[in-house]
């Protein structure tokens, strides 16, 4: 007898511009996209709750999840997703070779008390990794600050030895890095590449007049034209390699960022390896964090997706951020991720890289031997507080992309479900990669 298939209770619809159909499934990270013309089968499949004949179409259905056979229990399976993120054979280190910054944001909530990673601490990270490759089977390093490029010797001194543990453990490594971009030359880009760092995030925040009024170095220089220098350079580069251009808008910027994108149009339309992500400035907890003209809720919402739609247009490509937080447990915050741990400059252990001076953030101590001093109490007020508690996450569509986790911080400080914006605006997230696929 046919077993009897439902939709899934993960899936989220979306049109195309032709009037076809996107179908996206949170637990199976699949997004397939269907014409006008089958759209109706479709949704008459998604409807049903009997037993289903085989075509071509229902056969996609099922094989992509977006139809259940009635014997599966879809909350046991995202319960089962949210437990895997125990799996201790991967680890995710956030390092702060420096603390120190060349630039003053008039947004950044760092405080710059530490510069340059203690020896003590250097040792430790080199001797964690030594001790846990064994049982590792990848290691995936984000280097963040401070301004992590003011330390590249420190940061190739340690990829190598990472490399090395690596090579003799048969354990996968990678990594990423947060980069105001003023010294990303070809040289250190290139030296970046060897060191095995393929994704870089980088800030732009307006045309290079906004830009430089809001990202200077200390003292008061401009930084816009060295960036972009440095990304056109980048851009000349054969490598294969993902740069996200963040740019940061707030009330103020709204029509320049308008302006940003065009110019950016000019050089990276076209080339998939460098892709826009639009974001709004928060109140970060930095010390101007009052004065900062931040946009509604509202506005910061719809702005973000218009800009990026914007850009698509422009064939502009999507950062490969929002493709990837869609997927399952992409939108999990790594604070809310047991194997994940930011290791400041002097040894000092977080989960969040914004909430510095928060006491709950101060989980413990990276020693020199490369054991940790954990306070397993405070850990578990960032890696619990998502759907293990929420009945709401638990029934989410999103739940397995998000678990209740993608901002722990946020729960904390304000008691709301920390849901992201890709959620809240899935259609036009969705409808929004499908044309970025047409492009690239
Ligand atoms: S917990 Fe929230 S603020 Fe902290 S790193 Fe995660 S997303 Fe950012
Ligand atoms: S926080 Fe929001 S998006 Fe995330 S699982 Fe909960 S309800 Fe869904």
């Amino acid at each position: 007898m046919s077993k009897v298939y439902t939709a899934s209770r993960f899936n989220a619809l979306s049109q195309t511009e032709e009037d076809g159909l996107i179908l996206y499934n949170s637990y199976t990270g699949a997004l397939v996209d269907f014409s006008k013309d089958e759209k109706e089968e479709v949704l008459t499949l998604l409807k049903s709750s009997s037993a289903i004949n085989e075509t071509e179409i229902s056969t996609v259905l099922m094989e992509n999840g977006f139809l259940v056979s009635e014997d599966v229990n879809e909350l046991k399976r995202a319960e089962h997703l949210h437990q895997s993120m125990h799996r201790t054979d991967m680890l995710h280190l956030v390092l702060m070779p420096t603390e120190a910054c060349n630039f003053r944001c008039t947004y950044c909530y760092e405080s710059f008390t530490r510069g340059r990673m203690t020896d003590a601490t250097i040792e430790g990270v080199k001797a964690l990794v030594k001790s846990k490759a064994k049982t590792l089977s990848s290691l995936h390093i984000s280097w963040f600050g401070g301004e992590p490029l003011l330390e590249i010797d420190l940061m190739e001194e340690l990829t190598r030895d990472f490399q090395k543990t690596a090579e003799e453990s048969d354990m996968q490594y990678s990594a990423d890095i947060s980069t105001n971009g003023y010294f990303l030359n070809k040289d250190v880009f290139e030296r970046l590449i060897s060191m095995d760092v393929r994704q870089f995030m980088i800030t732009i925040d307006g045309i290079e007049a906004v830009h430089d009024s809001r990202r200077f170095l200390i003292g008061g220089g401009k930084t816009f034209k060295d960036i972009m220098d440095n990304l056109k350079s980048a851009k000349d580069s054969q490598e294969t390699f993902d740069i996200s251009i963040r740019v940061n808008f707030d009330e103020n910027n709204l029509i320049e960022t308008e302006e940003l994108t065009e110019y950016l149009q000019e050089y990276f339309s076209g080339d998939r390896r460098f892709g826009i992500l639009y974001r709004p400035v928060g109140r970060w907890g930095g010390e101007h964090d009052e004065d900062i003209p931040i946009c509604s809720h509202i506005t910061a919402g719809k702005k973000m997706w218009q800009f990026t739609n914007d850009a698509v247009d422009k064939k502009l490509a999507l950062s490969s951020a929002i493709p990837g937080v869609i997927m399952p447990t992409g939108s999990v915050c790594y604070a809310a991720k047991p194997n994940a741990m930011v290791i400041g400059s002097n040894g000092q252990l977080y989960k969040c890289t914004t909430a510095l001076d928060a006491e709950v953030n101060h989980v413990g101590h990276l020693l020199e031997d490369g054991s940790m001093d954990l306070d397993y109490d405070k850990i578990i007020k960032w890696v619990t507080s998502g759907e293990e508690t929420d009945s709401t996450c638990q029934s989410c569509f999103y739940r397995p992309s998000c678990q209740g986790n993608h901002c722990p911080w946020y729960r904390m400080q304000t008691g709301e479900r920390p849901c992201p914006s890709e959620k809240t605006s899935i259609r036009k997230v969705l409808n929004l990669i499908w044309k970025n696929s047409l492009n690239f």
